[in-house]
């Protein structure tokens, strides 16, 4: 039976664990051979060799161009044009804005924003020649759509993706390349559920503000990336699409307030 993705081949950044090897699990299973790459090559061969054979791990750090630049090299030379590349990689920095280091500042923005910038321009570039592909941005809803206290750099960084990703979207609407993003709410990767276990996030809550009642999974994340990636969405770009069960649609004063006094 054909699969969605059949014959791409599919760039993830970031991809060692978390939301980025469950995309690139999922781009696999849709059919797509999938270039997993990582900070570290370890963990980017890892996640490959997982997926079996015709996939391949290559290190990239998207925080320096000439790192992506060879990169770039490496993919095309195992493994072909990559078609389509969603930009996953990302850090974030929790501190009062007042003290906020201007380190931290530079490391955020520097991966989450110019991070997806690099790898937009060093792949999209190629896309344009060849006439098609798609890309995907893992943004948030920290930034567009809400704000959270301790995260300046953050939200900044991902409010900046989603204009790259408008921007992208009507440049090169017209020559083949599309440009998306997904805007996950908070998802339960192995790193926040160690953070649950040392009750540094309440579980609760976050399940309790959620609407469908749950923490996201990576899965959940990866499958509106696999969605976006596909010919079904062939007519959709420059847009965002939020993964977060309802969280940010959620207008009640509190969980569980369903029904107001006025509408009895
Ligand atoms: P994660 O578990 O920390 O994984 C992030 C991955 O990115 C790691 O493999 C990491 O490698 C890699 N990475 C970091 N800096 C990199 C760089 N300069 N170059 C290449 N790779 C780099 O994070 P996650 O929770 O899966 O998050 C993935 C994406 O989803 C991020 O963009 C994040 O902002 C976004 N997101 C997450 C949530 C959530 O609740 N988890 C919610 C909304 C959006 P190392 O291990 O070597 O650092």
């Amino acid at each position: 039976m054909p699969r969605p993705l059949d014959g791409e081949l599919a760039v993830v950044t970031g991809a060692g664990k978390g939301i980025g090897e469950a995309i690139a699990v999922a781009l696999a299973d849709a059919g797509a051979r999938v270039a997993v790459t990582s900070r570290r090559a370890e963990d980017a061969e890892r996640v490959a060799s997982a997926l079996g054979a015709g996939h391949a791990g290559v290190g990239m750090d998207v925080s320096s161009s000439t790192a992506v630049a060879a990169a770039v090299g490496v993919i095309v030379d195992a493994l072909g044009e990559p078609t389509v590349l969603v930009n996953n990689a990302g850090v974030n920095r929790i501190g009062p804005a007042e003290t906020y280091a201007d380190d931290d500042w530079e490391l955020v923005v520097n991966t989450n924003l110019t991070g997806v910038f690099r790898a937009c321009r060093a792949f999209g570039s190629r896309m344009l020649v060849a006439g098609r592909g798609t890309i995907v941005n893992v943004a948030s809803i920290i930034g567009p759509v809400v704000g959270m206290p301790g995260r300046a750099a953050y939200a900044a960084s991902k409010g900046g993706v989603v204009g790259l990703t408008r921007t992208l979207g009507v440049e090169w609407a017209g020559r083949g390349v599309r440009v998306n993003a997904v805007l996950p709410g908070p998802v339960l990767t192995p790193m926040v559920h160690d953070a649950i276990g040392r009750g540094i996030v309440d579980q609760a809550d976050v399940v309790g503000r959620t609407p469908a009642g749950r923490f996201a999974l990576p899965e959940d994340v990866a499958r509106a990336v696999v969605l976006l990636c596909s010919a079904d969405a062939g007519f959709v770009t420059g847009q965002t699409l939020v993964v977060d069960g309802g969280y940010t649609a959620y207008g009640a004063a509190h969980p569980g307030a369903t029904i107001t006094k006025a509408a009895e």
